[in-house]
C-alpha cells in the first residue's frame, strides 16, 4: 500500500496539507466536527500517515460540504476537497466504511444524472430508499406528496439532449478519481 501522504500531494492542491499550522479553525467551523474527527485531526492524521485508521473511519463521509473550514483557513489549505479526495480513496480501495450511506447516495445519484442528464429527485429517493431501509421512505411521504402537488417532483423523469455529453464528463471525472 503507498504512503498516502505521497498520495495526498499528488492531489491538485494536496500539498497544502504540508502548510496545517494545527489551528484548529477549520475544527471549530466545521459541523461534523464533534460527531468523528475533525478536519485539523484528519490533515494531522494524513501527515502522520494514518491511512486504514482515516479511510476506514466513518468521519469524511460527514462533511456536508459547506466550506466554512475552506473560507477561514488561515494559510489557504482547501479541507473540504481534502475530504472528498479521501472519500475517493477509501472508495477506491474497498475500504470505505460500511456505516455509512453516503457512498451509496452518491452513486444514486451520479446514476441518476447519468441516466437522464440531470437529476430526477423521485427516481433517486425511491432507488436510494429501497436500497436502504423503504420503512424510513414512510417518514419522508408527506413531504413527498406535497412537493407532487406543487409540480415540485414529476414522476417521470425528463431526459436532456445532451446526456450523452454528461455522461462522457462523468466517466472522465470518475476515471480520475480511481473510482470507475
Ligand atoms: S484552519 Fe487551516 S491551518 Fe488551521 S488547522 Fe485547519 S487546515 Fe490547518
Ligand atoms: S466543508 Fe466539510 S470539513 Fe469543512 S467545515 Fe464544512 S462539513 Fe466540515
Amino acid at each position: 500500500m503507498s504512503n498516502l501522504l505521497e498520495e495526498v500531494y499528488a492531489i491538485p492542491g494536496g500539498e497544502g496539507v504540508a502548510l496545517c499550522i494545527q489551528c484548529g479553525t477549520c475544527s471549530a467551523s466545521c459541523p461534523g466536527a464533534d460527531r468523528g474527527l475533525s478536519p485539523r485531526q484528519i490533515i494531522g492524521m494524513v501527515r502522520a500517515d494514518m491511512r486504514e485508521e482515516i479511510l476506514s473511519g466513518d468521519s469524511l463521509w460527514l462533511c456536508a460540504s459547506c466550506y466554512l473550514c475552506t473560507v477561514r483557513c488561515p494559510r489557504d489549505i482547501r479541507p473540504t476537497d481534502l475530504m472528498h479526495a479521501l472519500e475517493c480513496l477509501a472508495v477506491r480501495d474497498g475500504v470505505s466504511s460500511k456505516r455509512t450511506r453516503t457512498p451509496l447516495m452518491y452513486r444514486t445519484f451520479i446514476n441518476s444524472v447519468i441516466n437522464n442528464g440531470r437529476v430526477h429527485e423521485a427516481g433517486l429517493v425511491t432507488r436510494f430508499y429501497m436500497r436502504t431501509n423503504p420503512l424510513a421512505a414512510l417518514k419522508m411521504l408527506r413531504l413527498g406528496l406535497a412537493l407532487l402537488s406543487h409540480g415540485r417532483m414529476p414522476l417521470r423523469a425528463r431526459k436532456i439532449n445532451g446526456r450523452r455529453a454528461v455522461r462522457t464528463i462523468l466517466d472522465k471525472a470518475r476515471a480520475l478519481a480511481g473510482t470507475q
